[in-house]
């Protein structure tokens, strides 16, 4: 009776859900992520826009997680002050030189607190990844941007040179996002030499477990000699954790401090806490996921360049490739093939950036390019 209230409420209902399905594999499915998960359907896209690992947490990581409903009526004090002795043993630092961050998104918000201001700019990198630029407003803070050089790496000696007395932080990521290119310990280490005191050095190795190269360590080997350094790591990446939040940083006591001021009480949860615990207690994790995911960029890179296109060298877990011509329309068709990739930076418009996923998800990104944008010079396939 469609005359009927309940009726006509019933049939209203049934329209919004038709408007909310979309088509998997044929199959009306729910679009909502909390309905995908209750039907086993977490993944109905394939996700290669967020640089994200596709293996997710370990197995121990996730039996940590499950347990860890055992303490979830309580404030996670004593799993955050474990995971800094943890940190802090493996980085030959004090605990009072770790702050915990919710994802390091947050970490690079608390800085841009603590080290910006009307008075008080940033130096960075343009392309880069943006949050530190982002979050800069809410500090009135302005940022200076330093063009990445020819080789698409960060140009030290120019962002040296931008620092000056309004200057309040540096930030230097490296790996960097969008480009996956890396600064060399000895060119980090000759940057922090002409960095002025005052200005504190953000240094973003979100992506540092993936590099290979002898030449690039972790900039956590100059903490010792340098105050103002501050390094930034985070569980989101390599260990798979990227939806559980969880980022720190390192420095001397007086920047953490700083940093501190801004941050959250108890900004990381009882079941990430317990997941990055059993993730560092698993030391062949780190170089597994390292070989797995580096063996398949390997051959993404190989696939892309004998297709005769353009990339830019990675150290990271994505590849940047030239798709000849405005990326933006290129990651609509993608995402009609429900293949995600990813996102645009305005300062490169004609490259497109692929984060590496399993062997399966890069071989489908593969023929999709290869279909939607077939490389101008690429060999007979
Ligand atoms: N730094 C870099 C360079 C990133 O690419 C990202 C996320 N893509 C982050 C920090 C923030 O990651 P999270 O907050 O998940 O730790």
């Amino acid at each position: 009776m469609a005359h009927n209230g309940t009726t006509r409420r019933e049939l209203a209902a049934l329209a919004t859900a038709g408007a909310a399905a979309v088509l998997i594999d044929g199959i009306a499915a729910p679009r909502t992520a909390q309905a995908r998960l209750a039907r086993g359907m977490a993944r109905d896209m394939i996700q290669l826009n967020a640089n994200e690992s596709p293996y997710g947490p370990s197995a121990g990581a996730r039996a940590a997680m499950t347990r860890s409903q055992e303490v979830a009526a309580r404030y996670p004090g004593d799993l955050e002050d474990e995971l800094k002795a943890v940190l802090a043993a493996q980085h030959g630092v004090r605990a009072d030189q770790i702050v915990l961050g919710c994802g390091s998104g947050e970490i690079l918000r608390m800085a841009d607190m603590a080290f910006l201001g009307p008075e008080r700019s940033a130096v960075v990198a343009e392309p880069t990844f943006e949050a530190v630029l982002a979050y800069a407003g809410a500090a009135r803070g302005n940022a200076v941007k330093v063009p990445l050089n020819a080789e698409f790496r960060h140009d030290l000696p120019a962002m040296a040179g931008a620092c000056g007395a309004g200057t309040g932080l540096v930030y230097v990521c490296n790996p960097n996002n969008p480009t996956g290119t890396v600064v060399t310990t000895d060119e980090l280490a000759a940057f922090m030499k002409r960095v002025p005191a005052s200005v504190t050095v953000l240094l973003d190795e979100a992506y540092l477990h993936f590099v290979e190269r002898a030449d690039v360590r972790s900039g956590l080997d100059l903490l010792a000699e340098h105050d103002n350094l501050v390094v930034v790591r985070t569980f989101s990446k390599i260990y798979g954790l990227a939806g559980m939040r969880l980022g720190y940083a390192v420095g001397s006591t007086a920047r953490i401090a700083e940093l501190k001021r801004h941050a959250t009480a108890n900004n990381a949860n009882a079941a990430v806490l317990a997941a990055a615990l059993a993730s560092l207690a698993e030391p062949d994790l780190v170089p597994r996921m390292r070989k797995t995911m580096n063996d398949t960029r390997g051959a993404l890179c190989a696939a892309l360049i004998g297709d005769g296109r353009r990339i830019i060298p990675t150290e990271a877990n994505f590849v940047m490739v030239e798709v000849g011509g405005d990326v933006a329309e290129l990651i609509s068709s993608f995402a009609e093939r429900k293949i995600l990739v990813g996102r645009k930076f305005p300062s490169l418009p004609t490259w497109l950036r692929v984060s590496v996923g399993t062997p399966e998800e890069t071989a489908a990104f593969l023929k999709a390019l290869r279909e939607l944008r077939p490389a101008a010079t690429s060999a007979a396939r």
